[in-house]
Formats: C-alpha cells, sequence, structure tokens
C-alpha cells in the first residue's frame, strides 16, 4: 500500500539547541493529538542526526533523514558526509537532488544517481527531488526536464531497489518562494511520473509509489493539495521550521 509522508527539510537551519527544541516540540504535540497513520520525517542539518535519531527512538511516529550524502562510502573527501556514517546513526532516509543541491553545488542526474545507489547499498530510502524551473515551465519542457530527471537519475535502478524510492515533486519556481503549484498544476505532474513509473516498472510499483509535493506548502494549502489523487504528502521547507505549522501540515491529511 502506498504510505502518506510528511517529510520536513530545515536546510541549514537550526544551531544544536533550537533544533533539540524544535524537535522537542513537533514530537510533544504529535504524541498529545490523533492523526492518521501517515508517516513523518525530520531532515535537519548533519549536526542533529545523531541526537535527534536517538530522540526520534522514543517518540516512534517520527523518523529520520539526512539531506544529503556523498557517492562513496570513505574516502579523501574533506568535509563530505557518507551514506555508512549517516546510517550508523540511526538514520533512515536521505533527500537527493533537492534543487538547492543541482543550482548551487552543480549536482546533476549522472551524479545523483551514483549517490541513489550508494544511498541504497547503505539501506538509506531516497527522497529523490525532481522538477522544473520557472523557465522551463514556461517554455513548456517541464514534463520533458521531469522524465529525464527520472530516466538518468532513478531508471537505471532494478525494480526490487526502486520499490525504496519516494519522489518527491519540487517544481523550482515554487521552493520558498511563497509561489505554490496549484492542486490541478500538481496533480497533473504527479500523474504523469507515476504513469512514467508504471510505463518502466508495471503498475504494482507505480501504484505503491509515494510521490510528495514540495514548494511552499503551508498549513493553508496542505489540504487541497494533498487531497489530489496522485500526491502522497509533502516535503515540507520553511513550514517545517515552526512546529505548530508543520504537526498542521501532517494534519491536512
Ligand atoms: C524545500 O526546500 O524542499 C521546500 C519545499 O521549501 P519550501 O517549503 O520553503 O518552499
Amino acid at each position: 500500500m502506498r504510505k502518506n509522508i510528511v517529510a520536513g527539510n530545515w536546510k541549514m537551519n537550526m544551531d544544536y539547541t533550537s533544533g533539540v527544541s524544535l524537535f522537542s516540540e513537533i514530537s510533544n504535540i504529535l504524541s498529545n493529538i490523533v492523526t492518521g497513520d501517515q508517516e513523518v520525517i525530520v531532515c535537519p542539518p548533519y549536526i542533529h542526526l545523531n541526537s535527534l535519531a536517538q530522540l526520534a527512538k522514543v517518540n516512534n511516529r517520527i523518523s529520520i533523514g539526512a539531506q544529503n550524502c556523498h557517492q562513496a562510502e570513505s574516502g579523501a573527501f574533506t568535509g563530505e558526509i557518507s551514506a555508512p556514517m549517516i546510517k550508523s546513526m540511526g538514520v533512515e532516509y536521505v533527500i537527493l537532488g533537492h534543487s538547492e543541491r543541482r543550482q548551487y553545488f552543480g549536482e546533476d542526474n549522472f551524479l545523483l544517481a551514483q549517490k541513489v545507489d550508494t544511498a541504497l547499498k547503505n539501506y538509506l530510502r531516497p527522497i529523490f527531488c525532481i522538477g522544473e524551473t520557472l523557465e522551463q515551465r514556461n517554455g513548456n519542457i517541464h514534463f520533458q526536464v521531469i522524465k529525464q530527471q527520472l530516466e538518468e537519475g532513478v531508471f537505471h535502478l532494478p525494480k526490487d531497489d526502486f520499490a525504496h524510492i519516494i519522489l518527491a515533486y519540487e517544481p523550482v519556481w515554487a521552493i520558498g518562494t511563497g509561489l505554490t503549484a496549484t492542486p490541478e498544476q500538481a496533480q497533473e505532474v504527479h500523474a504523469f511520473i507515476r504513469k512514467e513509473v508504471e510505463t518502466k516498472y508495471g503498475s504494482t510499483i507505480a501504484n505503491n509509489l509515494t510521490i510528495l509535493y514540495g514548494g511552499s506548502c503551508n498549513p493553508k494549502n496542505a489540504k487541497e493539495l494533498f487531497s489530489q489523487p496522485d500526491i502522497d504528502g509533502g516535503l515540507i521547507g520553511g513550514a517545517s521550521l515552526k512546529a505548530r505549522d508543520f504537526v498542521d501540515i501532517i494534519k491536512a491529511f
């Protein structure tokens, strides 16, 4: 069965103390309310992974994800963090291919395919981000761009490995801008993604695939977005830094 997921991407925010208190606040609110069986993932900066993974063991509603990993498992890569290191802290997920990594760190589909392989080899589930820029949407090539990101980033995987992937459709023009894709725009792309996956891997894999929407999702627009048939939750940036907003998005299902 397809899983509904809300994942928070804290990006490069929250020092050590603020991160622990934000997590504790989210965790406290969640344990005092009844929500559905949607999974909640928090993806903080690396410095928080170990302590939050420990805290997450107490509140088993929340899982922890990293925001990136290196494509190699170890070696002379000063300043980098590897998938085995992340896994060793009890972390289960890793965001790969976020548009900020693509844009500011030059990560392309071919590098990302290697990162996906290394993550899976180390039992981390990738949350693989895809999405078009405003220029690409205005040029009406967004479906082409997304298809290429899928083909080059994850479609090299055998079926059994692909089954561990979570996809996130994040139109770049909607990230951190306050501009959200309309539910219809997002649904159109999510349905396209699921169809592409079905063509490649068959209907069982496609129907079980979780596809998140990301891009200025907030407590006001989450309900309508999540009610679309092919939107299975959200990857949340800005709104995941406020415990109340993040939990309200989780409650939007
Ligand atoms: C993101 O960075 O993945 C994101 C969706 O950011 P925001 O919600 O702030 O647009």
